[in-house]
């Protein structure tokens, strides 16, 4: 059975149009099904912000997209919210310097589910436009078009998914983070090989 017949959606990877990424900052979404991880949304750098007053409540979940570029009102835009419910550390915690949460969608909260399919890219829209505000500090930067602050709401996917539990981890992405650094490693032997072999 493919996962579109268990109910589940596609892997959503917003990593090439999000904020962080360079950073190796990483943020997670896994839908937990039985005793299964279904990875599901994938991106740069985590928002986790609380919506409202109260013990327990309600909080989003956000990324932004990459860095610069704005909407028309220059305030920067997001790629991904999603509301969830019930959230809290799971039993991991908190392991090399990533943070492991769970919580639940927040089934009451349709409007405010803006996530997107796979391929959103609202930078590479071709109604996109670049600053030419001559008082702006970064002139030339993007300019998504109207409309795309927040991702529409997507009710066909929040029917798929409300109410689910989800996994979520923010933190490092410790893999990329040591490849940089190994090929940081190599770089520098290359060169120091390349000055004896001067001599
Ligand atoms: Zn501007």
């Amino acid at each position: 059975m493919t996962d579109q017949d268990q109910g589940l959606p596609p892997l959503t990877d917003l990593r090439s149009i999000t904020r962080g990424e360079s950073a190796c900052l990483r943020t997670k979404v896994d839908i937990v099904d039985e005793h299964d991880r279904h990875a599901w949304l994938i991106w740069g750098a985590a928002q986790i912000s609380k919506q409202g007053r109260g013990a327990g409540g309600r909080w989003r979940i956000e990324g932004r997209l990459a860095e610069g570029v704005t909407d028309f009102e220059h305030d920067a835009p997001y790629a991904v919210r999603l509301p969830v419910i019930g959230l809290a550390l799971d039993d991991i915690g908190v392991l090399g310097h990533v943070a492991h949460f769970v919580a639940w969608i927040d089934p009451s909260d349709e409007e405010g589910f803006c996530v997107p399919d796979p391929g959103y890219d609202p930078i590479s829209d071709p109604r996109s436009t670049r600053c030419t505000d001559p008082r702006c500090e970064n002139k030339g930067h993007i300019i998504v078009p109207e409309r795309n602050f927040v991702p529409p709401p997507n009710p066909r996917l929040w029917r798929q998914v409300a109410g689910r539990q989800v996994a979520i981890i923010v933190g490092l992405d410790w893999e990329r983070v040591e490849r940089i650094a190994a090929g940081h490693a190599s770089a520098s032997t290359a060169s120091a090989a390349k000055k004896r072999s001067r001599r």
